[in-house]
């Protein structure tokens, strides 16, 4: 068995309005979660990573149960953010100490942590981080890049790597942790440990102070140091404990978990782009259609006579087509192409263009009168007795709007 006491302090700090640290503690689950984002919403991340997360652990005080609690708050917070436009974008940091149930039977210390609020364990005054911060200085310092003392310093120092809520699936770092029958953990965020340096806190935290009175005076202890953020402290005593069978140390991704509203904000990103494209090829269409228009106006605007099957024929079009918009037959009158003088005929074997149906049809009554008259000319200039009879044929329709050719 592996038990604990423990004690609670927090304060907004000097300079923020709003306290957006929240924290819980009980017998086997204690939290540290350090919200941010505009208009209160970090004080929203928080309390909702926090309300999720330690009914989760609950139903399964295991480490995978523990890691499937930290899923559930990170999936709460980034569904809530997305759903409202004032949440967007908001995250938190937790720091997790739990009791976990091993299959052996035993409950051991498992801290678990995302972001760049803290765990240390203190024994014999000493002071040891349990935890790693996701910070980008933090990994700097790993690679080299700087120095702690650099880092503590640094602009940067405050830029997060891991955040609860910010995406689908969130990393969380999982450890066991050794501890003997005395030992106290400090859960705190960032507002103590920006304050205070680990000798401080390492002097503050450790007994004799009795736990109340020691999570008290490091919260008063940042105050007096500037209070430039909140402070959130837990500070937790083992009166009992079980060594871990097969301790854990390991980093764990949280699987994502399917949430619809995400889904059909995804769907609705592709759409954008889609209508942009639409309205591009709409408006490709639409010139596309308007040249077509005008070019199959051109195309039918004029008429032309030609022969088809010995008749005059009137057609409506250009006479070698334009593209696609092909000459059409309108309809044959009845005069023969035979009945027309040869200059005529010529001319109709080149086609004779005119404006209109109308034009069309009276130039080729023109053209059979014209050759009557030359006819009978003809006659009475052979004959010696003559009696002129003229015949007119007006023309009448016989097909029409048929495609067809000139001929
Ligand atoms: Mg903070």
């Amino acid at each position: 068995m592996t038990r604990w006491r423990f004690a609670i302090g927090t304060d907004q700090g000097l300079v923020r309005a709003t306290n957006e640290d929240a924290l819980h503690a009980d017998a086997t689950i204690a939290v540290v979660a350090d919200g941010m984002g505009g208009h209160a919403a970090g004080e929203v991340a928080s309390a909702l990573a926090v309300a999720t997360l330690v009914p989760a652990f609950h139903q399964d005080e295991t480490v995978e149960g523990l890691v499937r609690a930290v899923q559930a708050a990170n999936v709460a917070v980034h569904a809530d953010a997305r759903a409202d436009p004032d949440h967007a974008g908001m995250g938190t940091t937790a720091i997790i100490l739990a009791l976990t149930a091993e299959d052996s039977g035993r409950v051991v210390p498992t801290v678990c942590n995302v972001g760049d609020s803290r765990a240390y364990q203190l024994r014999d005054g000493a002071l040891r981080l349990l935890s790693r911060d996701h910070s980008v200085v933090e990994e700097w310092v790993r690679m080299g890049r700087l120095t702690a003392e650099e880092a503590a310093v640094h602009p940067r120092r405050h830029q997060l790597t891991r955040v609860l809520g910010v995406g689908p699936v969130v990393e969380v770092d999982v450890d066991s942790v050794a501890v003997q029958p005395g030992d106290r953990v400090l859960l705190c965020s960032d507002g103590l440990t920006n304050e205070l340096d680990a000798n401080r806190l390492a002097s503050l935290a450790s007994p004799p102070m009795p736990l109340e009175d020691a999570a008290e005076s490091l919260v008063s202890a940042a105050l007096e140091a500037g209070g430039h953020d909140n402070v959130s402290v837990i500070l937790l005593e083992f009166d009992e404990v079980e060594e871990a069978a097969r301790p854990v140390h390991r980093t764990v991704a949280t699987a994502p978990v399917a949430e619809p509203r995400a889904r059909a904000h995804a769907r609705r990103r592709p759409r954008r782009v889609t209508w942009r494209a639409a309205a591009a090829l709409l408006l490709f269409a639409g010139v596309v259609a308007g040249a077509v228009g005008v070019l199959r106006w051109y195309a039918y605007s004029s008429y032309y006579l030609a022969g088809d099957k010995g008749l005059i024929t009137v057609y409506r079009g250009q006479p070698s087509g334009i593209l696609w918009f092909h000459p059409r037959r309108i309809l044959s009158t009845t005069y023969p192409v035979a009945h027309l003088r040869p200059v005529d005929r010529r001319a109709l074997a080149t086609t004779i263009a005119e404006p209109s149906l109308k034009a069309a049809l009276n130039y080729a009554t023109y053209l059979n009168h014209a050759w009557h008259l030359t006819r009978q000319s003809q006659i009475a200039a052979t004959t010696t007795t003559t009696t002129t009879t003229t015949t007119t044929v007006a023309p009448t329709t016989t097909t029409t709007a048929r495609r067809g050719t000139s001929g």
